[in-house]
């Protein structure tokens, strides 16, 4: 800890202690409902701030956690912990069985659909007398009962519903901080990019949406015990608004701002009752003033912890464990437009194999086809004899296949390190993953490390782009037009730093238009014309095939590129 982190700490319990001295039994009800809604709120972060799924049913899940609970303990007699748990099982239940027909769906279906399902949530409280007592709700639930013994209302519950929180944000600390956080950042933010490094982005939405609609059912059964009713109202649209804007004032990703949210969300309405009927509208201005003013929430305001980069540089890998690829027959129509039409594809391993070809011809296609971003129509592609073409991208990638961007999607906000630490697989050790990360840098000769990416120039970009496909320790890089847009001497760095990976046994492929980049550093050059192989050989059998000349480089700049081999 240092001298920061124990003034920050000393002024958090002073202004806790300020909270809680001389509060009356109403200020600990209202502190107990702020902390059982901050575990909702919680729960609400990692599906819309952590896994990025716009929900709209975390209200419906507190409302089924409440319901379960509460019929549980009134009409079959069952103690406080297991209601507490069924509670939040079912609800974690409902989200998964939610989760598998529509977690894939584009944002705003994703939230009509969650929208769809808190309706009906909320329609059967109402209208499922026999089970929830209707509009009347449920009467008379049993205060909370733990092991036992029934936690007396004021100091007790306040105490008991905090430990409930503290093991939540333990549980949550766990599932999205750390590696994990800067891992779900980069699925959120660059997607493509996340797919190619491997991450399952799917199982970690999911997993973060199920346990967070867990937490959310939680929370409305503690609610339910601590209200001692429990009724349609649980199930309420503005319930789930509440949460909203808890989370959109407290901070999306951030702990502490689930709790700072929740207790605004609960205090606000009664420090705003003195203004009466202009209570809303004043509630209104201050939200949207946070949201201008603070865009990532208050908690935002907060410094937050990153990964600090090591002191000491590092030097490039000497060796790669590369592996030869072999596509064969691959396939893809878009429409009426045949993309890449029956295209063979070899790339020997610790060799560079240039792909040209006029604009159109299918190079990026050729590239998604094999890295799996878009599904092949028909073909095979085999990394040492084991077949990947069945694959999704992201178990390719784990399969050794690695995919350099044409427009790197980097987020700007991390650094240069939070990247190449982001690209590596969870179960990866920290130790070996800094060891990773830096030999990764190193061998893009990218230095600067604690940088902001925003702080890149355009060729750095795309050199971190590579490194973080780097750090996953591939044996097959794909890289679409990397020299594109730099310099002559960017562009022999580059070019550098590209053949020591191939000597160091890394296979790599480069889709590439500039002929002085290219040609020298290619070992083999395909070229494709409307999404056939129209050449394959050497550089200077390639430039030199009539057909090349023809379709892609003409007459002129043929010779010139024959030239710019006839020195090397
Ligand atoms: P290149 O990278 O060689 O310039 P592309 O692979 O990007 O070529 O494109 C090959 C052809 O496929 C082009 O006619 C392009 O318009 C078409 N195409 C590529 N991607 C899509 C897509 N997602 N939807 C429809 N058509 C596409
Ligand atoms: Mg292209």
């Amino acid at each position: 800890m240092t001298g920061r982190h124990v003034i920050a700490l000393g002024l958090a319990v002073a202004v806790v202690a300020a909270l809680l001295a001389g509060v009356d039994d109403y200020g600990l009800r209202l502190l107990t409902l702020a902390a059982i809604y901050a575990i909702a709120v919680l729960g609400y972060q990692l599906a819309l701030g952590h896994a990025g799924v716009l929900s709209l049913a975390q209200g419906a899940f507190f409302g089924v956690g409440a319901y379960v609970s509460g019929i549980l303990t009134t009409t079959h007699g069952w103690d406080g912990a297991p209601a507490l748990a069924a509670g939040a099982l079912t609800a974690a239940g409902l989200a998964a069985f939610v989760a598998v027909a529509v977690l894939r769906l584009e944002t705003h279906y994703f939230a009509l659909a969650t929208l769809a399902i808190a309706e009906v949530i909320h329609l059967l409280a109402v209208n499922w007398t026999e089970m929830t007592g209707g509009a009347n709700g449920i009467y008379g639930v049993p205060p909370l009962a733990l092991f036992g013994f029934v936690v007396a209302p004021g100091w007790p519950l306040l105490i008991a519903v905090s430990g409930v929180l503290a093991a939540m944000i333990a549980l949550a600390t766990w599932r999205v901080g750390g590696r994990r956080r800067l891992v779900l950042a980069l699925a959120r933010t660059a997607p493509l990019a996340a797919d190619c490094l491997g991450i399952a982005r799917r199982a970690l939405r999911f997993e973060l949406f199920v346990l967070g609609a867990g937490m959310g059912g939680l929370a409305g059964a503690l609610q339910g015990h601590t209200v001692g009713v429990v009724s349609p109202a649980v199930t309420d649209f503005a319930l789930m608004v509440s949460f909203l804007v808890a989370a959109l004032i407290g901070g999306r990703d951030r702990i502490v701002g689930a709790v700072i949210g929740a207790l605004l969300v609960v205090h606000l309405p009664e420090w705003l009752r003195l203004f009466d009927v202009y209570y809303l509208a004043i509630y209104g201005v201050a939200l949207l003033a946070v949201i201008i003013l603070a865009p990532a929430g208050l908690a935002g305001l907060l410094p937050a912890a990153g990964t600090r980069p090591p002191n000491d540089p590092a030097s490039p890998p000497r060796r790669w464990q590369g592996s030869s690829l072999d596509a064969q027959d691959l396939r893809k129509r878009f429409g009426g437009v045949v993309a890449v039409d029956g295209v063979d594809i070899v790339l020997p391993t610790g060799r560079i194999t240039g792909i040209i070809g006029p604009n159109g011809s299918g190079k990026t296609t050729l590239l998604n086809l094999i890295t799996g971003l878009v599904a092949a129509d028909d073909g095979s592609v085999t990394i040492d004899r084991a077949r990947l073409d069945p694959m999704a991208a992201d178990q390719r990638a784990r399969a050794g296949l690695a995919r350099g961007f044409q427009h790197p999607e980097v987020d700007g906000e991390q650094t240069v390190w939070a990247a190449v630490m982001a690209a590596q697989p969870l179960n990866r050790s920290m130790v070996r993953a800094r060891a990773q990360g830096a030999a990764a840098l190193a061998a893009m000769d990218l230095g600067g490390w604690s940088r902001a990416t925003n702080d890149l120039t355009p060729a750095e970009c795309r050199r971190l782009d590579i490194a973080r496909a780097l750090a996953n320790r591939p044996r097959v890089l794909l890289l679409d037009e990397p020299a594109a847009g730099l310099t002559d001497g960017e562009q022999t760095a580059l070019a550098h730093d590209l053949r020591r990976l191939a000597d160091g046994g890394l296979t790599v492929a480069v889709v590439e238009h500039g002929m002085r980049f290219l040609l020298p550093l290619a070992d083999r050059v395909i070229c494709l014309d409307r999404g056939r192989v129209i050449a394959v050989g050497t550089p200077a059998e390639v430039v030199a095939a009539p057909a090349v000349i023809d379709s892609y480089l003409g007459r002129e700049a043929g010779a010139a590129a024959a030239n710019l081999l006839g020195g090397a």
